[in-house]
């Protein structure tokens, strides 16, 4: 019976020992605790045989018990000193005790002055202890002592969590001393009796069992998931014994041999080295197939595909949080995560979602700002498990400190990680983790992952922040504007005075969405430029398998996508704004339709769909609109019907009748349901909400046809639509006419769509004026192979280059430090040498007075970055040279 206590003892030990180590190998809390718990596990063994003696004989084997009593003794006295804050022994009391123990060593190996002898009594082995060995004791005894009165010293400094387990611990060990003073020195010295040594073995069970219960209550060492891998290696390694003992005592009964009982020992033993093999080539095994064979528990490929193109899609911060959200729960398969965002107004963090922790929780890690300052200057994951870590590397006491509060708030809530979001060196958010369900620690790949996941998200939520700071000030600017406007009407004073504040506001607003939809736009051209010359110009060193390419193919449609998305929004709240400026005048509409027709005809017949213009035949008159806007018009809903109709064809076609022209786009697609058609031009309208996350091709705002109606009735037009489910539909409007000979058009100024006017002298010598770098090397990387191409960092370096040599062109940038584009057209302007330069405007500033100076001070024409592909520039700037 003792025997199998003794057994279990031991076993729990080694297994504690190794579990302890492999967690962390670096701490002196981990290492010391490892040490005593496998001197223990051998001592324990060790009386196996001292009862069972085999190969040696009993006086040999409790030699070997004594020997590891010296070991054991140094390492209680080591971990009392290192545990819970890897503080080392003093080495004076080190060298110390191994002077004292190195002739205790050679008195027990060598001589019988230490172990006489051993009687074999029915009750098992007597040792006959010799008369070195109450000194030897003594001096054990005092270690001992110095180490219990350290660990009591600690435990009385110490709080929290620490205390806690300090303990358990001291219980433990206290239990296990205190045992082993009656049974090994008592017991021998003062009744002259060692039959009671095999139940000293037993002894560390105290230990053991007090320490598990520590983990278990206070997560010591943070070992709550070591001890749940213990319990199943315990009984997989109780499993595999029973299949051995069994087969054993099967061949015993069969053969008719007695039961050996040091066979059922190394039996146990070998079961558990088996277990601990095993467990080692599972796991790695998985790990090879995870890695080689593509079975990983989730597809890390696959995960990222897939939000990048749902964050892509939205720029509303709920929506984003939510996919991100949805993500973390899908693929790490947890219960809590919690999503904070930055306010900049206050700087405070609030909550934006959270799905299963306390909401006050989430929002008390942030109360103080210790954790958001301290992620600003350590941008990188925390690791519940690996605060200690942290805790070890910092230098400065205080931040150890508020580590540790850290640490117990974390695990109060039950937070495993803290994922912070930064973007340009600030942090905008920080997402909070629970543990997965399943209880599994992060691995390497999670952790992965999840940095891939931050910096995706961080691009998202930064756009959807100047999305949304925008439209706050815009909302503010509203309110300003309405404040104004009462108090002109309550105090009818300085009447010019307030005109002219409502003036400047609504200047202010103008210039404030010319900057967003810059901010916006500029960030998107450039990963839309780069994805564009990863795929058609790839670098002869690049690689892409088909899958990659599709990928890619995909981002672009995407990140497109999200530009006509700024596009629109912008659109509607010039819309909203009243600002949408429509120039009506006489208008050839037939010349319109066609070109409409005409660009939008690849797109129609790489879809297999017929696309034709039937013009009426008394078309005489011209409509009265905008030319520019007309044709957005006719590709919006030229588009639509592409998008919507998988077979047959669009026609298009447009009537003349008393004083209006009717345009129709009719489809045999998908039709529109007729409970529908009342909503189909309200903003953000979509019939069915499948969104370009599964297809990029289908997808959309929702705020096409919302546009489409607001610019027809600034033309004075009505568009209505009639649709058959599953036949098809046709949207027509209609636009006013006019006598042509009455109205002289005026001449209108090409912008927009890569349109390109400069006169050009057959040179090919480009400069090009861009302040962002990354701008800058795109282009002059992307013309150079055509053109000789020099770049300018601001106004004033453009001015000195076009000063030094010869330029055909000048790509000119607006928004620059220093002197920008209006300022670098007016220096131009003055000197007569360089005024005859063509200039074209290549930017994504689209603010209606700065563009309207920039082409009175001789700008030919403007290429939105953002909205032609880079192709298409280099198109256009070939056809004039
Ligand atoms: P978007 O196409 O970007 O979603 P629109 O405002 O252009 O936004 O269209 C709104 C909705 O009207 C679309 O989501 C679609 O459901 C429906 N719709 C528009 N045009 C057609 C069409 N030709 N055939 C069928 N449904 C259409």
């Amino acid at each position: 019976m003792i025997n199998i206590f003794i057994l279990i003892a031991g076993c729990s030990n080694l297994i504690l020992a190794i579990l302890v180590f492999a967690k962390n190998r670096n701490s002196q809390n981990n290492i010391s605790f490892s040490i005593l718990s496998f001197i223990l596990a051998l001592w324990a063994f060790a009386f196996i045989p001292y009862n069972f003696p085999f190969v040696f004989d009993s006086v040999v084997w409790i030699k070997v018990i004594y020997f590891l009593v010296i070991w054991m003794v140094g390492a209680i006295y080591y971990f009392s000193y290192a545990f819970p804050d890897n503080q080392r022994p003093p080495g004076l009391g080190l060298i110390i005790y191994v002077l004292l123990n190195i002739p205790v060593a050679v008195l027990l190996i060598f001589t019988n002055y230490f172990v006489v002898d051993v009687l074999h009594t029915i009750d098992g082995p007597e040792t006959k202890l010799g008369f070195v060995y109450p000194f030897i004791s003594a001096v054990w005894a005092v270690y001992a002592f110095m180490s219990f009165f350290q660990m009591v010293r600690k435990y009385r400094r110490s709080v929290g969590r620490f205390k806690l387990q300090l303990r358990y611990m001291l219980i433990g060990l206290g239990l296990f001393s205190f045992g082993a003073i009656i049974l090994d020195g008592l017991f021998p010295i003062v009744f002259h009796t060692s039959a009671y040594f095999s139940l000293s073995a037993a002894l560390p069970f105290f230990f053991i069992a007090l320490t598990g219960y520590s983990i278990i209550k206070h997560r010591l060492m943070d070992l709550r998931l070591a001890l749940q891998e213990l319990i199943v290696f315990v009984l997989v390694t109780l499993v595999v014994s029973s299949i051995f003992l069994s087969s054993a005592l099967v061949y015993w009964r069969l053969t008719d041999t007695q039961i050996k009982t040091g066979v059922i020992g190394i039996i146990i033993i070998i079961s558990t080295v088996a277990t601990l093999i095993f467990e080692r080539v599972y796991r790695y095994a998985k790990f090879f197939a995870g890695r080689y064979l593509f079975q990983s528990i989730y597809d890390y490929q696959e995960t990222l595909k897939s939000l990048s193109t749902s964050l892509s899609t939205y720029l509303q911060i709920d929506k984003l949080v939510d996919i991100i959200i949805d993500t973390l729960i899908r693929t790490m398969k947890l219960h809590r995560v919690a999503v904070l965002v930055r306010d900049f107004s206050n700087d405070h963090y609030k909550i934006q979602k959270t799905v299963g922790f306390n909401e006050e929780n989430g929002i008390s890690m942030v109360r103080d700002n210790f954790l958001t300052l301290y992620l600003e200057q350590n941008p990188k994951i925390i690791v519940l498990e690996e605060i200690g870590k942290l805790i070890e590397d910092s230098q400065n006491l205080t931040e150890k400190e508020r580590l540790k509060q850290l640490y117990d708030h974390m695990e109060h809530i039950e937070a495993a990680l803290i994922i912070p979001i930064v973007n340009s060196g600030r942090m905008i958010s920080l997402i909070v983790l629970g543990h997965k369900i399943s209880g599994d620690s992060y691995t390497v790949q999670d952790i992965d992952l999840l940095i891939t996941v931050a910096s995706q998200a961080s691009i998202a939520l930064e756009n959807s922040r100047l999305y949304r700071e925008v439209s706050d000030l815009n909302q503010d600017l509203h309110i300003k504007v309405n404040e104004a406007t009462t108090q002109l009407q309550a105090k009818n004073v300085d009447l010019e005075k307030a005109n002219e504040n409502l003036k400047s506001l609504d200047k202010m607003k103008d210039q404030l969405i010319a900057v967003a939809s810059h901010e916006l736009r500029t960030p998107a051209s450039n990963v839309q430029n780069y994805l564009w010359m990863v795929l058609t110009r790839p670098k002869p060193t690049t690689v892409l398998d088909p899958e990659d390419k599709e990928s890619l193919q995909k981002s672009l449609t995407g990140i497109r996508n999200l530009i006509k998305l700024i596009a629109d929004i912008l659109d509607v709240s010039k819309i909203e704004g009243g600002k949408m400026e429509v120039k009506l005048q006489a208008v050839g509409y037939e010349e319109v339709v066609r070109s409409a027709v005409d660009e939008l005809m690849p797109r129609a017949q790489k879809k297999g769909l017929s696309l034709n213009y039937i013009p009426a035949p008394n078309s005489l008159s011209k409509a009265m609109a905008d030319p520019t806007k007309l044709k957005e018009v006719l590709t919006n809903l030229i588009t639509n019907a592409i998008k919507y109709t998988e077979h047959g064809g669009i026609i298009v076609s447009t009537v003349q009748k008393e004083d209006e022209v009717v345009f129709s786009v009719k489809d045999t697609g998908r039709g529109i349901a007729s409970e529908n058609i009342p909503k189909l031009f309200q903003k953000f309208y979509r019939e069915d909400n499948s969104l370009s996350a599964s297809n990029p091709e289908t997808g959309g705002t929702g705020l096409g046809l919302y546009i489409t109606k607001s610019i027809i009735e600034l033309m004075h037009g009505k568009i209505r639509v009639e649709s058959i489910l599953n036949q098809g539909s046709i949207f027509y409007f209609s636009l006013p006419t006019v006598n042509a000979a009455a109205i002289t058009a005026s001449p209108s100024r090409k912008v927009h769509k890569g349109v390109f006017t400069a006169g050009s002298s057959g040179k090919k010598k480009i400069l090009l004026i861009e302040d962002e770098y990354e701008m800058r090397t795109f282009y002059s990387e992307l013309l150079s192979g055509k053109y000789e191409v020099d770049t300018a960092i601001d106004g004033i370096d453009g001015i000195a280059k076009l000063r030094l040599k010869t330029y055909d062109l000048v790509l000119l940038d607006i928004m620059m430090p220093k002197l920008n584009g209006v300022g670098f057209l007016e220096e131009q302007q003055k000197d007569p040498a360089l005024a005859k330069i063509p200039v074209i405007l290549l930017t994504n500033f689209n603010e209606e007075e700065t563009l309207k100076r920039c082409f009175e001070l001789g700008a030919k024409s403007m290429i939105i970055k953002s909205d032609v592909l880079p192709d298409q520039i280099i198109s256009v700037i070939e056809k004039e040279f």
